[in-house]
């Protein structure tokens, strides 16, 4: 499969970069690593007029501790480097193992932080082949106002499968997201909107630059299951973070990814665990209400019925795990 035709500009340094996308904005689209990008563009889902490469971008490759105690990492940071990265394995342990459950190597060799929780969302019907396409109607992510996965549906419902995502959740992490004239810090857990479509808040003369992580004493874990690891993305993936003990937790944050357009934060499942502890019967009321919590599930790349019992079990088994870690 060929890529389309396109203009390629490599940026010089940051402030290169934002200008060149203040300069062609929509038409333009930033690559990293280029591991989902160059293939969504031989699909024909993407098909810029330039391609802005932030590779040679020094600036978006550090890392470093800010004045205010937190870990800065460059969005343009390779997931292998990070993985062997200490600092992260040890005072991070979850986004060491969320970044090194992304893909294969030679996957993770290629790809950054920045380009992970950038990702585009995905859906069996429109991850194909312009070809493969042609054989039916378009969609909200190509030229309809349709959903092939839930017919109803008025916006689009492709899947956020990025995996460091939920766990930078849990860790109350932020990213700066820059532009031409200035820049802003985003919370995590305002980045991602519920519609495959429209699924950040950055804009199209926007690049995000960095993600900040606060230290952090809590007890950690992801979890996550796909069906041929190295190959496949997620059917799930699961994070959480607790703070205080397991009888009395300070603070539990819960996210569940891969199942929804979005990162999903489980308010009652956190809810349930903070008031009642890790006990046996709290981590079940937690995984049935995460359960529950799915709403409309989609019938995206597995069964929805399977991927209701996913939750439940990817939940209620990482939580046993997470509680045993105290002792
Ligand atoms: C076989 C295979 C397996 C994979 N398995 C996984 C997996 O298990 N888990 C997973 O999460 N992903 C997986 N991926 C997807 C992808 O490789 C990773 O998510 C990777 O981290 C993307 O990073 P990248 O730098 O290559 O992004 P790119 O492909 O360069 O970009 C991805 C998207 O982010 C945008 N973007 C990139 N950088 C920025 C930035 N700084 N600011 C704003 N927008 C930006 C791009 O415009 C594009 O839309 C897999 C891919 C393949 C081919």
């Amino acid at each position: 499969m060929h890529l389309p035709r396109f203009e390629y500009i490599r940026a010089k340094n940051l402030a290169d970069g934002l200008a060149l996308l203040a300069e062609h904005g929509a038409d333009a689209k930033v690559m990293s690593g280029g591991s989902d990008l160059l293939i969504n563009m031989k699909f024909r889902l993407d098909t810029p007029k330039v391609l802005i490469s932030l590779n040679g971008v020094e600036e978006l490759q550090t890392i470093s501790v800010r004045a205010d105690g937190r870990l800065q990492i460059g969005a343009g940071c390779r997931l292998t480097e990070l993985v062997a990265n200490p600092i992260i394995s040890e005072r991070f342990p979850i986004l060491h193992d969320a970044m090194f459950s992304v893909g294969s190597r030679h996957i993770r060799n290629i790809a950054t932080l920045g380009g992970n929780l950038c990702l585009e969302t995905r859906c069996w019907y429109t991850n194909q082949s312009e070809n493969w396409r042609m054989t039916r109607e378009g969609c909200f992510k190509t030229d309809l106002e349709a959903c092939h996965v839930i017919k109803t549906a008025n916006r689009c419902h492709a899947i956020n499968s990025s995996d460091t995502a939920p766990a930078l959740m849990v860790l109350d992490a932020s990213v700066i997201v820059a532009r031409h004239d200035g820049q802003r810090e985003v919370a995590l857990i305002d980045f991602y909107h519920d519609d495959g479509v429209d699924h950040t808040v950055i804009k199209p003369d926007e690049l995000l630059t960095a993600v900040l992580i606060p230290g952090s004493s809590r007890r950690t874990i992801f979890a996550k299951l796909a069906q041929r690891v190295g190959l496949d993305f997620a059917v799930g993936t699961f994070a959480a973070s607790v703070s205080g003990s397991n009888d009395a937790p300070d603070s539990v944050c819960l996210v569940l990814n891969s199942v929804s357009a979005a990162p999903k934060v489980l308010a009652e499942s956190e809810k349930i665990l903070t008031e009642s502890g890790l006990s046996d019967e709290a981590i079940e009321a937690a995984a049935i209400a995460a359960r529950k919590a799915l709403g409309e599930v989609t019938n995206l790349f597995t069964p929805s019925g399977f991927k209701r019992r996913l939750v439940k079990t990817l939940i209620r088994d990482a939580l046993h795990e997470l509680r045993e870690q105290a002792s």
